[in-house]
């Protein structure tokens, strides 16, 4: 059973509300946290992984409290941050090691394991050349790679295709989208395109509150449009994307 869920989860930083009161409950599939910059997207997803504590509230799993599992949770969590200081100087191999050994995956295990992720991905052929000569995609797709070390139940992904061209995008959808079967897949983006053929479900987020969620086509019924980028862009037109003009 696959079962996230968020209770009232809320962050402040220096009293600015980043986080105001989240409720959510994710099971198996891919989940879309969609909304502009500033959103709150990176801060919920440090919240789920553990990697920062919620001002309040309570991230629970299967109905546990996320803390009291401790590393029974980080053991069936992968998450691939969106500014992870990738280690340059190492390979991609190398690094693959390095993450593996701090997930507690066993030396007997290691080399198979970390031949699945770097086959997974593609990278295979770059895995032993160091990370500083990586285009962006090649980072991207190891970071997605040491997130599905060990082969985890939940898998958090903060922009994944951040800085990718479109034709990488692609790559790095169809990836993600082949993972999901029995686990739960949180995704965040603000570019539509990212999601909105693989999420079950979108979360929309805007300045620290979910706006609304459901599937693509509840979504589109319920705002009486005929695709996401129009729910986009009537819940947050006037606010302003980076993202790249996708037209794939
Ligand atoms: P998103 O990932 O959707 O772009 P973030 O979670 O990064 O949004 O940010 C949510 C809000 O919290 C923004 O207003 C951002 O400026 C603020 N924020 C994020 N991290 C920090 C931090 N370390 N210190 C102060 N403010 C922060």
């Amino acid at each position: 059973m696959n079962r996230l869920e968020l209770c009232d989860i809320s962050k402040k930083y220096k009293n600015k509300p980043a986080l105001d009161g989240v409720s959510l409950t994710l099971d198996t599939g891919i989940y879309g946290l969609l909304g502009p910059n500033g959103a709150g997207k990176s801060t919920l997803m440090n919240i789920i992984t553990g990697s920062l504590r919620p001002g309040g509230g309570t991230v629970k799993w299967n109905g546990e409290d996320v803390r009291t599992l401790g590393a029974a949770y980080r053991s069936l969590l992968g998450y691939a941050p969106q500014r992870q200081g990738l280690y340059d100087a190492f390979s991609g191999r190398r690094f693959l090691a390095y993450m593996a050994a701090l997930k507690g995956i066993p030396k007997k295990e290691m080399g198979g394991e970390i031949d699945r992720v770097l086959s997974y991905v593609n990278m295979g052929a770059a895995a032993d050349r160091a990370i500083g000569t990586y285009s962006g995609g090649m980072r991207q797709r190891i970071l997605i790679a040491q997130a599905i070390l060990g082969d985890p139940k939940l898998i958090v992904l903060d922009e994944p295709t951040a800085g990718l061209d479109p034709k990488e995008r692609v790559r790095i959808r169809r990836r993600i989208s082949a993972l999901a079967g029995d686990k739960t897949i949180l995704l965040s983006t603000h570019v539509v395109s990212d999601i909105e053929s693989i999420a079950k479900e979108i979360v929309l987020i805007r300045a620290g509150r979910i706006v609304d969620h459901g599937s693509v086509e509840e979504l589109c019924r319920r705002y009486g449009v005929s695709g996401l980028e129009d729910v986009y862009m009537q819940l947050f037109g006037e606010e302003e994307t980076d993202g790249p003009a996708d037209t794939l």
